[in-house]
Order: structure tokens, then sequence, then C-alpha cells
């Protein structure tokens, strides 16, 4: 059986106007024409406080009213669970058509990193990855993207959010336009610095080249899982139309552009791509590009039931991937006990979405 690779549809998908949807002028337009000062009371409340309007005490009140009912929020929570000793929340969020996203917030000691989801499901069809395993439901909006970060930098409180990773469910660089300007909104808005965005990536060749013809200068990671064209077929089928070789070069390019170094994703699959040859393939390839090599524990979902690496041979392909020049490190994994971690999002969104949605509609 032969089998297509999936489809990469760069459009902006829904147009929804929630409340981060809404730029400035926009939110200004749909507050006929306040005074100046009043936007910025607002904006201040929205992107530096984490507030919602209601929490806006320096509004009207009718101004609030009018905001909840025209410009809504777009995340109603549906759970939200901790792990790690509370160092570890995940929220599962529903979105207004009924479908569901999960965002995780990460608490360490020396930074918070909230890692957003930028597509409800994924058409990338990666076999060890739960989201990829459950398919595509549509991209996000703008709003419904930066949302996330500010409903987890509201939780994180005192800690100040300092880093946001694209490791949600979905692929960013499908959803470019979208991604992008939250992205600005993100550094523009909220004030985190470019680099402490990572957009991570299958290898959308063309949404590389775009990222690195782009103004900001964010970090880059590439889930390469496999440093061969017939291996990574297997595991990231996109790869079919982008093959490693293109991906080399787009990486390359946008170092050259950016002068960022590029990380490699790469979640070590017992007996199948943690072999001594996969490290020296994998070491070539880091050279070449000059990249970092993160190396994730693969992380157990249903629909894959290969066991991930022992932690005796993760330390050990590091060390061969050392000897062989390339610079990597072990990633450390949170939130496993409540499939908070790498690849484990995939929500219930498919069994909420095949429900009727009754919101607002009349009953049936
Ligand atoms: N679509 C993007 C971003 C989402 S996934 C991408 O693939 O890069 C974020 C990271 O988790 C990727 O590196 C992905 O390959 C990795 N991942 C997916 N499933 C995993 C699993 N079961 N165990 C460990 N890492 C996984």
């Amino acid at each position: 059986m032969t089998v297509s690779p999936p489809a990469v549809d760069e459009g902006s998908g829904e147009k929804s106007q929630t409340l981060y949807d809404h730029d400035r002028e926009s939110i200004g337009a749909l507050l006929n024409n306040e005074p100046r000062y009043r936007v910025d009371q607002l904006w201040q409340g929205l992107y530096q406080n984490f507030a919602t309007p209601q929490q806006i005490t320096t509004l009207p009140k009718t101004l609030r009213s009018a905001l909840d009912a025209r410009a809504p929020l777009a995340l109603t929570e549906v759970e939200r669970s901790e792990a790690d000793g509370g160092q570890t929340i995940k929220w599962l969020w529903r979105l207004h058509d009924g479908h569901q996203v999960e965002t995780v917030l990460m608490l360490y000691p020396d930074r918070a990193t909230v890692c957003v989801s930028s597509q409800a499901g994924c058409a990338m069809a990666c076999s060890f990855c739960a989201t990829g395993q459950a398919g595509f439901d549509r991209h996000l909006t703008t709003g419904e993207i930066v949302e996330q970060v500010v409903r987890a930098a509201a939780a994180a409180g005192e800690r100040r959010v300092s880093n946001i990773v694209f490791m949600g469910m979905g692929e960013p660089l499908a959803n470019f336009d979208n991604t992008w300007s939250s992205i600005e909104r993100i550094h523009g808005d909220i004030g985190l610095s470019a680099r402490s965005i990572t957009v991570s990536t299958v290898g959308v060749i063309p949404g590389i080249r775009r990222l690195a013809a782009a103004t900001l200068p964010v970090t880059l990671a590439v889930s390469l899982h496999a440093a061969n064209d017939v291996l990574r077929n297997e595991l990231v089928p996109l790869n079919r139309r982008y093959p490693i070789s293109a991906l080399c070069d787009a990486m390359m390019e946008f170092r050259q552009a950016k002068g960022r170094r590029v990380s490699l994703e790469w979640a070590l699959i017992h007996g199948v791509n943690d072999t001594d040859r996969d490290a020296t393939e994998l070491a070539s390839i880091a050279r070449r590009v000059r990249a970092h090599v993160n190396l994730i524990p693969l992380n157990p979902t249903p629909g894959y039931p290969v066991v991930g690496a022992p932690p005796a041979r993760l330390r050990e392909f590091r060390d061969l991937l050392e000897q062989h020049g390339a610079n990597a490190t072990v990633r450390r994994t949170r939130g496993l006990e409540i499939d908070a971690a790498c690849g484990q999002l995939a929500a219930r969104h498919r069994d909420v979405a095949d429900q009727p949605v009754t919101i607002g509609s009349p009953s049936r």
C-alpha cells in the first residue's frame, strides 16, 4: 500500500473573533471608538496583568459587559491536572465548536515554559505521536493560541512565563499565518524575547523558509527522529514530500539568516532509532547543519506499541553522539502521569467533536 504524505495547507483557518484575536485597532473599533486611554487600560489588563475583562475594574462596567458579549474568551476549561508536585499543569480546553486542545505549563527553578497547541489535532500522522494518531480537526486562530499563553501566565502568577514552545498539539508551520501573528503578539504585547519562543516542526520546508525570512529571530526545533529517508518516511510521513537532504538545506538557510542554532529533536525508540548506526548518521547531520540534538525518551501512546529506549541506552546514545562530534542533551520528561509529556497530547477531541454542539443553538 502506498501512503501519500500529509497535505500541508498553509491557510489561516478560522476567522472567528475572540478576545485575543483582536489587535489594538480592531478592539478600539469594537469599543465604539472610546478614548485611547481606555484601549490602553484594556490592553494593559489583558496582556500585562493577564486579567479577564471583568477583572479590569478601571474600565466602566458597561464596557466590560460589552466586551464579554462582542469579544468572548475562546477557551473554556474542561479539566486542569497537575503533576510533578504542582510544577507541571495541563489544561484541556474546549473551543467554541466543541473541538478540544491542551496546554502545558512547566515551572522550573530558573524558568517557566508554556507548551502551546497550534492546531486541534494534527494532519502529520507521525506514528509514535498521540496527536498524530488522532487526526486533524482544524487550525487554531491567533487568539486561540495567544489565549493559551495568557491563561497559563495567569496561573503562573508571580512566576513570570519566560519561554514558549510550540510543542503542543498540531504542526505550527502548517498553520503559518496564525502561528506567526501569535508570535508577534507574544513578543510585542506580552513582551517575551523572540529567542525564548521555540517553533517545533516535523520539517515543513516552505514554513522554515518563511521563518528564516521573517523579522523576529525565533528558535527553530526540527523533529528529526530518523537520519535516513527509509526510516524517516515511516516515522514522519511528511518526509516523503520534504526528504532529509532538502530539510538540512532549509535548516542551514535558517541558521545563516538568523544566526541561530537549530535543535534536532529525537525521541529514542528502542530497536528502531537507538542503534549505534543511528547515532553515527544523526551525528553526521548534526555536524553538517551545526545543530544541537535534544534526546527525548519516547513517551507511551496508545497507538504505538513500541517502547522507549532504557535510560542507560539514552546516556550511551548521547555519549556516542558526543564522540562523533555532535552536541546532545537528554531532555527530562514532565507530566508523564497526566499525559502531558511530549507527544501525549491527544485531548479527547474526537469523542466530543462527534457530539452535537448545543451551545447557543435551539434544542433539537
Ligand atoms: N508538530 C510539531 C510540534 C508538536 S510535537 C513537531 O512535530 O515538531 C512536539 C515534539 O514531541 C516533537 O519533537 C515530536 O516529535 C515529539 N513527540 C511526539 N510524540 C512523541 C512521543 N510519543 N514521545 C516523545 N516525543 C514525542
